[in-house]
């Protein structure tokens, strides 16, 4: 088999997939990708016959062609194990003539953690194939769920550490508790006085540091990146998506070769990017069908073509939705674009100074495997309510968006081709919003005692990870300034 060469979208490369795992974001600012999509290695009728492990080593097997059978084997062993609460691993559950994919069984009740779990495996296996023995340092800003999920991705790894900055006062106290609680020696959590655009500045500066990076080449580490643009995290993701039809075969639900559509609930873009490169592996998929929320800057891409971040920033119940610059839409404009790094260039070197970018007519054409769609703040709550009424099934607020564009896409099309819908939080993440559309007027003296009382009025269980962090004690107390980041990495790293 050919080996598949890693590329950035701005024109460095080619690199191999550990080295594009170990880098993050290319050295040009462009994001790696490979230079062709594999085909799907198995038939769909043997794939289904796999565990979701096995599955997964199949596909970051086509993918990683320069990891070893073994390395790739325990990496999928050790990550999708009973960190999850169902043998499952990703359930698919039938609502109605609906199918919802549950993301969410993992650590910290998020989808984020189907990828983090296994980007640390891959991580520490990428830096023994290079034989760099240098410790690795991921520094990571959060506006919630993506901190959590990697300090328990990475929490206890050898060979690496993990800082996570969150803003002060600026997360929720669920997801606050579920980072300050954190265990593990390598791990470190730290809420900065200011919001996340602070955090996150204030992290890429560290990142930027040349002084820094001296300073930790010196102490035999080196940073690297748990982010979205990872191309380690998208890479896991293509697996959920063939074992999501997988399953409707196995069940019978659909018969082999037939189209399935999903529907994705979409922030960065990171996780429909990984259901369409699915579909290029050969996986039998119709439509994607892009959900944002009331930050419809997607909606608005797909519907003319013109990428605009010029508008307000909305605050919305469905907060891991609510971004302007969806990173990973670089990687698909550069596939419309003829895999052309100049083109590539231009049009993500208008987005930093204009604002915008529209694609040429030609890329505007190969939109098609797209439809786009949003839901606003009480379409959202209404769809958790009905969806609860109807079935006695619930949805967190961002799969409620996903849900209500498929409703509105499925009238407006007549298309009634199979469909999942991608379900990328549990419920219980977001009690105050689903307590609102199920209950109205129930309150609670916090969100714990919300939780408890959430699940008292639906028979839906409380779910470990939440009453896991409920009492753990807390171990991060830190809380700094922005211009005092810097010396609280260097203390930790000592
Ligand atoms: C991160 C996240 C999303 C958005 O996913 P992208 O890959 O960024 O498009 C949607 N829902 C939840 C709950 C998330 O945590």
């Amino acid at each position: 088999m050919k080996e598949i060469a890693y590329y950035s979208t701005r024109g460095f490369g080619p690199v191999t997939a550990s080295e594009a795992i170990l880098t993050g974001l290319a050295p040009d600012g462009g994001l790696f990708v490979p230079d062709r999509i594999p085909a799907l290695p198995l038939s769909l009728g043997e794939l289904s016959r796999l565990s979701y492990p096995d599955l997964a080593y199949e596909i970051l097997h086509a993918f990683l062609t320069d990891f070893s059978e073994e390395e790739l084997r325990a990496c999928c062993a050790g990550a999708y194990d009973e960190k999850f609460d169902t043998p499952e691993i990703a359930p698919l559950a039938k609502v109605g003539d609906v199918y919802y994919l549950e993301l969410y069984h993992g650590k910290t009740i998020a989808f984020k953690d189907m990828a983090l779990s296994i980007l640390p495996h891959l991580m520490t296996a990428a830096a023994a194939r290079q034989q760099d023995r240098k410790e690795i340092v991921i520094l990571t800003a959060t506006s919630g769920d993506t901190g959590k999920a990697a300090l328990a991705g990475f929490a206890n790894v050898p060979g690496t550490r993990i800082a996570v900055f969150y803003p002060h006062g600026g997360v929720s106290p669920i997801q606050e508790r579920q980072m300050v609680t954190q265990e593990g020696e390598n791990t470190c959590v730290i809420a900065v006085r200011g919001n996340f655009d602070d955090a996150q500045t204030g992290v890429k500066q560290l990142l930027g540091d040349e002084a820094l990076r001296e300073e930790l080449d010196r102490r035999g580490m080196r940073f690297s990146s748990a982010n979205s643009i990872n191309i380690g995290r998208l890479v896991p993701q293509i697996a959920y998506y063939v074992h999501a039809y997988a399953r409707l075969l196995r069940e019978g639900e659909i018969r082999e070769g037939d189209p399935v559509n999903f529907t994705v609930p979409t922030g960065n873009f990171g996780n429909i990017l990984a259901a369409y490169y699915a579909k290029k592996m050969g996986l039998p998929v119709g439509k994607l069908i892009c959900a944002s929320n009331r930050n419809r800057v997607l909606f608005d891409f797909f519907s003319t073509g013109t990428y605009d971040r010029r508008r307000p920033f909305y605050l919305t119940t469905s907060p891991s939705m609510d971004i302007l610059i969806s990173s990973n839409l670089e990687r698909l404009v550069y596939e419309l674009g003829g895999e052309d790094a100049g083109k590539d260039r231009d049009l993500m070197a208008r987005l930093t100074k204009d604002g915008a970018y529209e694609l040429t007519p030609d890329m505007k054409e190969k939109l098609t495997d797209f439809a786009g769609g949003y839901a606003d703040e009480e379409q959202t709550a209404a769809e958790i309510a009905r969806v609860w009424n109807t079935y006695q099934y619930l949805l967190d607020p961002h799969t409620a968006v996903a849900s209500s564009v498929y409703q509105d896409y499925r009238k407006e099309t007549g298309d009634d081709t199979p469909t999942v819908v991608v379900s990328t939080a549990s419920p219980f993440k977001f009690t105050g919003t689903v307590m609102g559309a199920v209950c109205p007027g129930v309150t609670a003296a916090d969100d714990f005692a919300l939780a408890d009382r959430m699940a008292q009025e639906t028979g839906w269980p409380v779910p470990a990870a939440v009453n896991e962090v409920r009492s753990a004690p807390v171990r991060h107390r830190t809380v700094c300034d922005i211009s005092a980041m810097k010396e609280n990495v260097l203390a930790f790293l000592k």
